[in-house]
């Protein structure tokens, strides 16, 4: 048989067959290579242990491992003793140490430990006394003992985790010969890293604690370093194409200024600082500006957006949606009335004639700001001299749009808004190719909004506490996380609730409903209804967390409020207290819930975006952060970007060093890299095509 390779379909590896291979495929696993780096979850002891569901009192020589799931001591009477419960999946069992108390430092909820001797009874149920014990893991899933490791691998499509791990036992002395050294020896010396082919062979056989963690961390800082390898390159490439250099004049800046109503912040200050000075370069400006809603991001824009007009150039600026894009735009032309500044709106849903008659003149240069949605990516926008591109809630749009948009004719100066407020190992992985402006200030005179959090069956309270605001002239939204009723999830739907207000008291105020199965055009006119006051009710799912600007509107209810991740909310929550008016968020929680209830506190208690972003990223991880599958972080095996923080940052200073010194990897020792990061990111950015 013809040597294997780590691009050897999987079929002709040992042990595995057609058969297998279409199975392995459903796991992900087409090649050879997928199959050694299809690491084990976890480890289990091998065969000693019995379930904890087939112990009985009197057996003797028992071994049963679980996880602790609670631990007391009784100190009292003349035998005090340390308890824990364990649970092994097939049932619970107690395990007593007489003069036990030195184990509470050693045994706690969450280890999994294992437990080895004679099983007595207590009240006619089984129970280990004064077992010996062995911790198997620690409280990060590190297994601690050695010799009855059994690997536990992701399972499905036909395999069980047993099958899986033989085809990979019988594969895996090929580790050594087949994957490839990415750094040499004294690399990975200053580093303090194992090489690659053992790092992956002893994430499968461990031969204890130290061998899998030293595994585990070279191949996280793999991951690590590919995905900031991928990142150097495009912001090396966007910083290497040239672009105009924006003279900024203390009299630009003081005419620009004029057209704001009030002073900025001292934030707003900074960020603006931090963007001329960017817009000043040679080199494109890739910048991210990051803050609360209403922290004032769009007057930040419209002062760089001045400052390409005042050098006789032109301006995109995009928004998710045509609602957003119209406020924008309206929003502009009142901060620019009567001035010289031609500002267009280009939405999709405008006439052929205003359409054409913009397009003309954004080619001409006789528009000099464009606001519109995507529309403004489309083949036929031309325009004479774009020198700045701001894209409002960027996150909304994806990785790919936003190189898309860069890579469309000349290198314009780039402004990302966001007011997800980007906890900063996310800031270094998914705008880890943006430089970051954070505005951490709300402007003077807003209202307060305060935050309760109540019970459902307060809803009464709520719906009385709302009329009342509506009577004083405000608007209110009520917000549910889904759109039909799910049995299951027992949420009451978006829907539901619509007639429900309608026929209650706060019918007479007028009641809307927006939902993300609406078709776009109606959704837009109830949120126009909504704005304009027509209605006083908004009945919504998530979308308006995209950003309408509706300063009456400062009562906002949000049912389920257990559903939504924290960021999130705080973001719909940035929607009231728009204007001096105070403002009151209504957090309702289903009971039942205790530690949904806790998380949702934190909300009550601070306003601080950052610390709500940071307390979100811990408590759901990375992959839910941004409530959306459009947020263009890698998937990730190994690392953990909470965790490894510190091992994303030397990852991150040791691939930008790399691409500094050889920016397309061309040097003969970078080319495992160079094809690695093809194999990996290549599509997801774009890079180093016809290579
Ligand atoms: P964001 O885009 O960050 O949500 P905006 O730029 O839309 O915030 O500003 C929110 C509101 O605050 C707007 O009505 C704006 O006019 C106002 N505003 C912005 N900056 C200031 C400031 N420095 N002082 C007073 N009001 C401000
Ligand atoms: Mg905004």
């Amino acid at each position: 048989m013809a040597e294997l390779t780590l691009e050897t379909p999987v079929q002709y590896a040992k042990r595995a067959g057609p058969r297998r291979a279409e199975q392995l495929a459903a796991l992900g696993i087409e090649t050879v290579e997928d199959l050694l780096l299809h690491f084990p979850r976890r480890f289990d002891l091998r065969k000693q242990t019995q379930p904890i569901a087939t112990v009985e009192a009197g057996d003797d020589n028992v071994t049963v491992a679980g996880q602790v799931i609670d631990c007391k001591e009784h100190s009292y009477g003349s035998k005090p003793f340390f308890e824990c419960l364990l649970d092994d999946g097939s049932a619970e069992i107690a395990v007593k140490w007489f003069h036990g108390g030195y184990l509470r430092n050693q045994i706690r909820p969450g280890l999994l430990i294992a437990v080895s001797g004679k099983v007595g009874a207590f009240r006619d149920l089984p129970q280990f006394v004064n077992p010996s014990f062995q911790v198997i893991y620690d409280a990060s899933g590190v297994r601690l003992d050695r010799d009855e490791l059994l690997p536990v691998y992701p399972a499905g499509g036909g395999l069980t985790s047993g099958i899986v791990a033989s085809i990979i036992k019988a594969n895996l002395h090929n580790a050594q010969s087949l994957i490839p050294p990415w750094f040499d020896k004294a690399y990975l010396a200053q580093r303090g890293l194992i090489p690659r082919p053992d790092a992956v062979a002893a994430m499968h056989r461990p031969e204890d604690k130290e061998q899998w963690s030293r595994a585990r961390r070279r191949l996280a800082y793999d991951e690590c370093f590919l995905m900031q390898l991928g990142v150097a390159i495009v912001r090396t490439r966007e910083r290497h194409r040239p672009a105009h250099a924006l003279k900024f004049t203390e009299e630009i800046d003081r005419h620009i200024r004029a057209r704001f109503p009030f002073s900025l912040t001292n934030a707003q200050d900074r960020a603006v600082r931090e963007i001329t000075s960017d817009l000043r370069r040679t080199r494109p400006m890739n910048r991210l500006v990051q803050g609360d809603v209403g922290a004032g991001k769009t007057v930040v824009a419209l002062h760089a957006a001045l400052t390409a007009v005042a050098n006789h150039r032109q301006v995109a600026i995009m928004a998710p949606t045509e609602i957003l894009a119209t406020q924008h735009y309206r929003k502009i032309c009142q901060y620019l009335d009567g001035s010289q500044v031609n500002t267009r709106l280009l939405v999709g849903g405008q006439n052929a004639t205003t359409r054409n008659r913009t397009l003309a003149e954004l080619a001409t240069g006789e528009v000099h700001i464009v606001v519109g949605t995507h529309a403004l990516l489309s083949e036929t926008v031309k325009f004479r001299d774009l020198a700045l591109v701001v894209v409002d809630e960027q996150h909304k749009f994806g990785v790919q749009q936003r190189t898309g948009l860069r890579g469309k004719g000349y290198a314009p100066h780039y402004l990302v808004m966001t007011a997800t407020p980007i906890p900063r190992t996310l800031a270094l992985t998914v705008f880890g190719d943006l430089d970051v402006s954070t505005i951490d200030e709300l402007p003077p005179g807003r209202g307060k909004t305060e935050t309760k959090l109540v019970k459902e069956k307060d809803l009464p309270k709520i719906i009385d506490f709302t009329a009342k605001k509506l009577h004083e002239g405000q608007q209110a939204y009520f917000i549910y996380p889904l759109v039909t009723p799910s049995p299951e999830l027992e949420l009451t739907a978006a829907q539901d609730a619509y007639e429900e207000l309608s026929a209650g008291p706060l019918g007479e105020f007028g009641v809307g409903l927006v939902h993300g199965q609406m078709p776009a055009e109606r959704k837009e006119a109830v949120m126009t209804d909504f704005r304009d006051g027509r209605i006083k009710v908004l009945v919504a799912s998530v979308v308006v967390e995209v950003g309408v600007d509706v300063a009456a509107a400062n009562v906002m209810v949000i049912q389920h409020a257990e559903r939504f991740g924290l960021a999130q909310l705080h973001q719909l929550r940035g929607r009231i207290g728009r204007g001096r008016d105070d403002a009151t968020c209504i957090l309702v929680a289903s009971p039942g819930n205790p530690i949904a209830q806790r998380r949702l506190d934190v909300l009550t208690k601070t306003a601080d975006g950052f610390q709500i972003a940071e307390e979100d990223l811990r408590l759901r991880g990375p992959g839910e952060f941004f409530g959306t599958k459009q947020h263009g972080l890698p998937e990730l095996k190994v690392a953990d970007l909470i965790e490894d923080f510190e091992l994303l940052r030397l990852a991150r200073r040791d691939a930008f060093a790399m691409i500094e010194e050889d920016p397309d990897l061309a040097a003969p020792h970078h080319q495992q890299l160079r094809r690695e990061l093809i194999k990996t990111h290549g599509l997801r950015l774009g890079l180093l095509t016809g290579a």
